[in-house]
């Protein structure tokens, strides 16, 4: 008998129309019914995963609780549904070839010719529908990433045509978001790019069962009823998402356009009456009613593309809403750091993130800025990368060991005070060998930290080669810099607090991934509060 109901949400005319964005706000509201919901991303390059991408390729890479480097919607997915992701909510063609291949080099497929259909096909359809089997979800989203009409994506398009004629009528649904763009010259919006882009989708065999139609202004009734006419779908099914100032609100509107309602219906599924959206609408009235405002300095390499850091992003406005701040997050290059100007640079602000990152690039600015946040009790958070640049930072600076470094950057250096990890050693390809995912630590009672978490057993996630040497750490806990956090198994340090600071942390995890809108992580809750004071 089937039981997990699929829906296939897939883009046209143009990237970055929020694909994710919507597919979480559908997750959100069929959730808030009482349904059991997942989402899933089928990611059409051939990396394996973006472990080994370059953030200013696809943005952020996020990392899940089971240790899966993937894409950065499974941020949204977690932030809006306050679930955990694993790696088989990600797939990608890498990955799909990687097992095909796999099995062919095994003799699975013995005599046969190996091709796109049906084998490529069979694995995109079995990783599709293993996702709801073994968790017995209701529903599954599945956004198909790329663009319909790229080659690329071609072999998702034909899997999830197929999966319509096996699951059947009421278990499947097409979700097709495109653009209608403005034209300010005649002050008109098109509907022909969504007309063209449905029309590339029904010469692949689907025809969309919903359109979500992105548009700076209004859609008019003769605009939904052309574009239902044009793309053979009922009136109701037209749906508008029409720009906002936040993500979080994309949930109430596709609400008041009735997306649940219409799927729904056409998943032929009953369910609660109404959502219970009670949490999140407190959420988004403290977002939008601010009572304070702070300015945070993010230092990282990556900041011409925000989506570089989008969970610590998306972390500040969850702990901005719960302590009634507006968080401006200003990005600052680490590379246009320097001794001359710092002061000029941070003089204005309440605190100072030090990005996550890899490698030499820029990673003066970023020792400076941890100097800077120190010596003038301004509240830090340093990430990974930041805080071993606190580490170094200190060393240099405080403990007077003079060119003290990681040995990632300086492999000579005379004060290895950050090196890499014993089971890094040997290591040599890149891809999914990082320290990867959640992993247990152990909090000092009575320390700042302490206080954040309000336990002192968490579990936190990592991607890092690198740690604190642990060599030195006497050294830095009589100078006041103290390993408050450890791994209760390995020993490995896993959070530093200065002694005699207003708020100054630093995490070999990432915090950011654990933020949702229910849920705000509490290192950046307690990080904003002591920014206000
Ligand atoms: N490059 C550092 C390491 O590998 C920090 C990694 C990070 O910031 N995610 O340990």
């Amino acid at each position: 008998m089937i039981h997990t109901k699929h829906i296939f949400v897939t883009g046209g005319v143009t990237s970055s129309l929020g694909k994710g964005i919507i597919s979480a706000s559908l997750a959100k509201l069929l959730q808030a019914r009482g349904l059991k919901v997942s989402i899933q991303k089928l990611d059409p390059y051939i990396n394996v995963d973006p472990g080994t991408l370059n953030p200013y390729e696809h943005g952020e890479c996020f990392v899940t609780q089971d240790g899966a480097e993937t894409d950065l919607d499974l941020g949204h997915y977690e932030r809006f549904l306050d679930i955990t992701t694993s790696q088989a909510n990600n797939v990608t063609t890498g990955r799909v070839y990687q097992s095909v291949i796999n099995k062919e080099r095994r003799g699975d497929y013995l005599g046969k010719t190996v091709q796109v259909i049906p084998h490529i096909t069979d694995e995109i359809k079995r990783r599709i529908l293993l996702l709801g089997s073994k968790h017995k979800y209701d529903i599954v989203i599945t956004e198909i990433g790329g663009t319909v009409g790229d080659i690329e994506s071609l072999p998702y398009i034909e899997a999830v045509r197929q999966l319509k004629w096996e699951l059947g009528q009421y278990n499947t649904l097409y979700i097709h978001l495109t653009l209608v763009p403005y034209l300010s010259a005649s002050g008109e919006l098109k509907t022909k790019p969504t007309q063209h882009s449905v029309k590339e989708l029904l010469e692949n065999g689907i025809q969309p069962d919903i359109l979500v139609l992105r548009t700076e202004h209004e859609l008019t009734d003769d605009i939904r009823k052309k574009v239902a006419l044009f793309c053979n779908v009922d009136l109701e099914s037209v749906v508008q998402s029409i720009d906002v100032s936040t993500i979080y609100e994309v949930p109430i509107l596709m609400q008041e356009e009735k997306l649940d309602q219409i799927v729904l219906k056409k998943l032929n599924i009953v369910s609660k009456e109404t959502p219970s959206l009670e949490r999140w609408k407190k959420f988004l009235k403290k977002l939008k009613n601010p009572k304070y405002k702070v300015k945070i300095v993010l230092v990282g390499k990556y900041v011409e593309l925000a989506d570089s850091y989008k969970s610590i992003n998306e972390a500040f406005i969850h702990a901005g809403a719960v302590n009634d701040c507006k968080v401006e997050v200003e990005y600052l290059h680490s590379e246009e750091i320097d001794q001359d100007n710092i002061e000029d640079l941070l003089k204005d602000i309440q605190g100072i993130v030090v990005a996550p990152g890899f490698g030499d690039r820029g990673i003066n600015g970023k020792i400076l800025a941890a100097k800077y946040a120190r010596e003038n009790n301004v509240p830090f958070l340093g990430i990974c990368l930041g805080l071993q640049c606190a580490v170094i930072e200190f060393a240099r600076n405080v403990l007077g060991m003079d060119k003290a470094h990681s040995t990632e950057m300086e492999r000579k250096t005379p004060y290895p005070v950050i090196d890499l990890m014993e089971e890094q050693k040997g290591i040599t390809e890149k891809g999914g060998t990082m320290r990867l995912g959640g992993y247990p630590c152990k909090i000092k009672k009575g320390s700042k930290v302490y206080n954040a978490y309000n336990t002192e057993c968490i579990e936190e996630r990592h991607r890092h080669r690198y740690e604190f040497n642990d060599k030195y750490l006497e050294d830095f806990e009589k100078a006041g810099f103290k390993a408050v956090g450890k791994n209760p198994e390995t020993n490995l340090v896993e959070i530093m607090e200065l002694a005699n600071h207003k708020w100054f942390v630093g995490v070999q995890f990432h915090p950011e991934y654990r933020s949702t809108v229910i849920n705000p992580h509490p290192l950046f809750v307690e990080f904003i509060k002591s920014a206000i004071s």
